[in-house]
C-alpha cells in the first residue's frame, strides 16, 4: 500500500511555469527557507556522491537470522551483517549523502521499533554524514505507526529527513520532502542549489500525482540567487512505478529476477516527471532481487538492489548498494559550473566491495 517517493532533483532553477497562485509561491519559499539551513554542498573537487541503501529489513540485531544466503554463510549470520556491510560501504564510498529507500526495518520481526530503527541507522549516525530516509511497506509493522516511525527518524542525529512540508495539509503519508545540494563553497554557484532532492512518501494513490506536481513542478528560483536554467534532478522512493515494467534485458543494465511490485494503478507520477523534464533518474527498492536501470522517455528508472541480510534475497547473489556520483562542469576560469554528469554503479558485499554495472545516467 505504500507509495513512497523520494525525489531528488537537482539544481536550480526553473520556473514553474505557470503556477500562478500566490499560495504556491509562498509554499515554495517556505520550503526553500528551510532548505537553506541544510548543508548539502558539492565537494571542492566538484563531486557529490549519494549512497542508496534499499531494504535493510532490520529487526532485533544479533538474534535475527539471515535469509537466502548460502548454507555455508548461514551460521552466525544476522542483522549484524547488514550493519557491517553498511559500515564498510560508507567507509569505502565516502558518500556526501546516504539515502535509505524504505523497509529500513522489518516490523513483523522487530520487538521494539525504536530499538530497531536506532540499530539500523546507527552506522549512518556515527559516520557524521548527512542521511535521509523514507518509509517502505514494512517499517510500521512493529510498535510504531507510520507517523510514529517517521517522527522518530526525523528526530535522529545527522538526518535531513522531514515529516512533511508544514504548509501542505493534504498529503497522504509521511516523509515527503526535498533536499537541495548547493555549489562548491566559494564558487559562483555557492548559493545556488545545484541539486535538489525531493523525497516523496505517499500512502494514497489518488493524491500521488498532486504530490508529484507539488515537488517536481515547483519554482527553483530560490533565494538568495536563482539560476536561469533547470538542472537535473533525482527521485528516491520505495515502491517502483508501473513504468518499471517497460524494460527487458535488451534495454536495461543489471538484472530482473522477479516481477515489478508496483501499485496496480498508474498514478501518472512518471508522466508528471517526464513532462516537467528536470528529474533524470528515479531510484527505488521493494523488489530485492531486481537491480536494473533502464531509460524511458529521458528518465532512468533504477532499482537499488537488496541490501539487508534479513530481507529475502537470492543465495549466492550478493547483497548490494547503489552509488550515484554527480560531477560539476569546470569553467574556463578554473571555477565550477552546473552539473556536467551523473553516473551510477553498484557495489557488491563481497571482500572487495566489487563495483559493477557502471553507467552514465545523464550528461550535459
Ligand atoms: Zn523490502
Amino acid at each position: 500500500m505504500a507509495n513512497i517517493h523520494l525525489v531528488m532533483a537537482a539544481v536550480v532553477v526553473v520556473l514553474l511555469v505557470s503556477l500562478s497562485s500566490t499560495s504556491t509561491s509562498a509554499s515554495a519559499s517556505a520550503i526553500s527557507t528551510k532548505q537553506q539551513k541544510q548543508s548539502l554542498r558539492f565537494s571542492e573537487k566538484g563531486e557529490f556522491r549519494i549512497l542508496q541503501v534499499a531494504d535493510m529489513h532490520y529487526a532485533d540485531g544479533k538474534t535475527t537470522p539471515c535469509k537466502d544466503v548460502l548454507p555455508q554463510q548461514f551460521e552466525g549470520c544476522s542483522d549484524l551483517n547488514t550493519t557491517a556491510f553498511l559500515r564498510r560501504i560508507i567507509a569505502a564510498v565516502k558518500p556526501h549523502l546516504i539515502v535509505f529507500t524504505g523497509d529500513n526495518i522489518f516490523g513483523l520481526d522487530a520487538k521494539d521499533a525504536v530499538y530497531s530503527l536506532n540499530a539500523a541507522f546507527s552506522p549512518a549516525v556515527s559516520s557524521d554524514i548527512p542521511w535521509a530516509a523514507v518509509l517502505g511497506n514494512h517499517d510500521q509493522e512493529s510498535t510504531l505507526s507510520r507517523a510514529g516511525v517517521m517522527k522518530h527518524i526525523v528526530g535522529m542525529k545527522h538526518t535531513l529527513s522531514q515529516f512533511n512540508p508544514p504548509e501542505v495539509d493534504n498529503i497522504d503519508g509521511f516523509g515527503n520532502y526535498n533536499l537541495e545540494v548547493r555549489g562548491v563553497e566559494g564558487s559562483a554557484f555557492e548559493n545556488k542549489s545545484v541539486a535538489l532532492f525531493n523525497i516523496f512518501c505517499a500512502l494514497g494513490r489518488g493524491k500521488l500525482k498532486d504530490l508529484a506536481q507539488y515537488f517536481v513542478l515547483r519554482a527553483y528560483k530560490n533565494k538568495p540567487e536563482a539560476q536561469e536554467a533547470p538542472a537535473p534532478g533525482l527521485a528516491y522512493f520505495h515502491i517502483p512505478l508501473p513504468d518499471f515494467a517497460s524494460f527487458d534485458s535488451s534495454n536495461f543494465t543489471g538484472v530482473k529476477q522477479q516481477g515489478i511490485g508496483s501499485a496496480s494503478v498508474n498514478s501518472g507520477f512518471f508522466t508528471t516527471m517526464a513532462e516537467a523534464g528536470d528529474v533524470k533518474a528515479v531510484f527505488v527498492g521493494h523488489d530485492h532481487i531486481n537491480d536494473f536501470c533502464g531509460e524511458l522517455a529521458g528518465i532512468h528508472l533504477c532499482y537499488g538492489g537488496g541490501f539487508g541480510y534479513h530481507a529475502y534475497g537470492k543465495a549466492g547473489w550478493d547483497r548490494r548498494a547503489r552509488v550515484v556520483a554527480a560531477s560539476l562542469e569546470k569553467t574556463e576560469n578554473g571555477g565550477w559550473g552546473g552539473v556536467k554528469s551523473i553516473k551510477t554503479r553498484k557495489h557488491l558485499d563481497n571482500q572487495l566491495l566489487t563495483a559493477v554495472d557502471a553507467q552514465v545516467l545523464w550528461s550535459h
